[in-house]
């Protein structure tokens, strides 16, 4: 039996222009099709992309496949068509034979210092060890590593970056040798630099950013995804801490207090900035469209972050970035102009994901 052909009709952004899309074979047309069902008409988006997410991670480490599969399923229902998950302690590489699931980028698990990161999230090596664990985690993901580059040192009662700097150049020079890119959880200043001389493809977080540090991501392409509903949360850390690590305290105030000026700046030079919810561990799935908007209440214009949420996205993971003729059909359809009025995007009214929606589901 062949699957209905279905007909969307409205403005497909990014250019806006109004046109009847086809979904033929999982794949979109834009030739008329005779006895097509009209499924929808509204505004047409390429899928959107979490660029940062975490499946199959709770506090306090792995969930079982169903808790991974309702995680995913609320990710796609909030019309998120592709993940790039930044690192999990579980293995969700069965995700991929899922057609109903969003498509999958994995970062395999995070790579931190021996107890300076969340407990069981993470392979918790010393720097002899690095450059091994970063050969085993490529291994085991689809094309990134994921470094943990600062954290509170109990001995400094500080934030301080995790690795030295020669065992960051190195793992970062074998990951790349390995054809994996990489990124890494950095909150502060000092990792920064040494990342970013070393190569690093992406930094997460990025609050600790200064001018220098932004140039040298512009001039190197080095993407940036700033969390904000994370980096929200900075207070709550603040007042977890302020007893018995004050210097910890006041670092990650400072880091709170200049975090919009930092995303600016980085925008204002050129960053590439992409948007990620850190879904899973301390925030929820289904929410990127809160992401969207929180960046947007820091000052970035709507279509920009709709762009970095979407067909940007795409073309920086290698995806299809629009929908051209012929592309796979993975798109979300909104009831109005998500760019006039971000506020859609929490009720998508159609999403397709390879060729299929909610009534195939
Ligand atoms: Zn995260």
């Amino acid at each position: 039996m062949t699957t209905p052909v279905l007909r969307f009709s409205g403005p497909v952004l990014p250019d806006g222009d109004v046109r009847d899309l086809y979904v033929v074979d999982g794949r979109v047309t834009y030739e008329h099709q005779s006895g097509a069902d009209t499924a929808a008409e509204g505004w047409i988006v390429p899928g959107l992309v979490d660029a940062h997410n975490h499946l199959g991670l709770e506090d306090g480490g792995a969930v079982d496949d169903a808790e991974t599969e309702r995680q995913a399923v609320a990710d796609r229902d909030n019309g998120v068509l592709l993940l790039r998950d930044c690192g999990s302690p579980a293995d969700t590489r069965w995700v991929h034979d899922r057609d109903d699931l969003p498509r999958l980028i994995r970062a395999g698990r995070h790579i931190a210092r021996t107890r300076r990161y969340l407990r069981d999230y993470g392979v918790e090596v010393e720097p002899e060890a690095l450059v091994d664990t970063v050969v085993q985690e490529a291994a085991a993901g689809d094309g990134w590593i994921k470094l943990v580059g600062d954290w509170i040192s109990r001995e400094a009662g500080d934030l301080t970056p995790s690795f030295p700097d020669d065992a960051v150049s190195a793992a970062i020079g074998t990951a790349h040798a390995l054809g994996a890119r990489v990124t890494a959880h950095c909150f502060g200043s000092t990792s920064l630099s040494p990342l970013l001389d070393a190569g690093i493809d992406c930094i997460e977080h990025g609050t600790g950013l200064q001018e220098q540090q932004i140039e040298q991501m512009v001039a190197n392409g080095v993407a940036l995804v700033p969390t904000v509903l994370q980096t929200d949360k900075f207070p709550e850390y603040v007042a977890a801490a302020r007893e018995k690590f004050p210097a910890y305290a006041s670092t990650m105030e400072a880091l709170h207090r200049s975090r919009r000026d930092v995303l600016m700046a980085a925008y204002d030079a050129g960053v590439d900035l992409y948007v990620g919810s850190d879904g899973g561990g301390s925030t929820r799935h289904g929410c990127l469209h809160e992401e969207i908007l929180a960046m947007a209440a820091m000052g970035l214009p709507a279509d920009y972050v709709l762009g970095a949420a979407s067909w940007r996205a795409r073309a920086w993971l290698g995806w299809n970035p629009g929908l051209a003729e012929g592309d796979p059909a993975d798109f979300v359809v909104y009831p109005a102009n998500p760019v006039e009025d971000l506020t859609v995007l929490a009720q998508p009214s159609y999403v397709v994901l390879r060729g299929r929606t909610r009534r195939d589901w």
